[in-house]
């Protein structure tokens, strides 16, 4: 592991900076290896070939929150390098960031069978995580993908369709909630609003 100390008695003030990435790694990764790596707190352990943990910059600006992982995640052990995903990364850049520059994460962090939606309980047991990479991340925005991401993370029952486009708080992070990806390819012409929404976030980013 790095060693904080070292770094900014070596390097100095600046290096006071730099530091607030090696502290986001270092606690993310600390995160993943006592608490995630091998977490069997709920069924879904039986089923994975791997966990889907989160990925992207420890101290993204913008994060982007999905709901689980699916088949081509779950072999690879990374978030939405699917059908879905190639989708978000078009997202992402048009919003003008490198997916590398944001972080993607998820409500559970393992699959559910056959892609069924995860349930209450497996959702209940995992989400702290998330909430966690949340607090280390601290993100200035949350995208919040689809209806079980926004009703899991803002604890809502209202309908996607009711609460997509306008921000809502979360332990004082704007989180915008927009459709998931694999709807948008499912229903195409849902994107429009989509894009709505993404373009909110962009001008709280500076981006427009
Ligand atoms: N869908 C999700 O919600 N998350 C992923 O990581 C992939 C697809
Ligand atoms: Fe643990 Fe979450 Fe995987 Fe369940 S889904 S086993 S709580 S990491």
């Amino acid at each position: 592991m790095k060693d904080n100390g070292y770094l900014s008695e070596v390097f100095g003030i600046e290096e006071i900076l730099l530091k607030k990435d090696y502290y986001c790694e270092d606690e993310l990764y600390h995160l993943y290896e006592r608490n995630v790596k091998n977490c069997e707190k709920c069924r879904l352990a039986k089923g994975r070939t791997n966990i889907v943990f989160g990925e992207g910059n420890p101290k993204a600006e913008l994060m982007f929150i999905g709901e689980g992982p699916g088949a081509e995640e779950d072999k690879q052990g990374r978030p939405f390098v699917g059908r879905a995903g190639q989708l978000l990364t078009k997202m992402i850049e048009a919003m003008k960031f490198k997916r590398s520059e944001v972080y993607i994460a998820n409500i559970v962090k393992c699959r559910p069978p056959n892609n069924r939606a995860p349930f209450q309980d497996e959702i209940t047991t995992c989400i702290p995580y998330l909430h966690k990479q949340v607090e280390i991340i601290s993100p200035k925005v949350i995208v919040c993908l689809g209806s079980i991401a926004v009703s899991s993370l803002l604890n809502t029952t209202k309908a996607i369709s009711k609460v997509r486009g306008e921000f809502r708080d979360f332990r004082g992070i704007k989180v915008m909630p927009t459709f998931h990806p694999a709807y948008l390819l499912r229903n195409p012409k849902m994107k429009k609003l989509a894009w709505e929404d993404l373009q909110k976030v962009m001008k709280l980013l500076g981006k427009l």
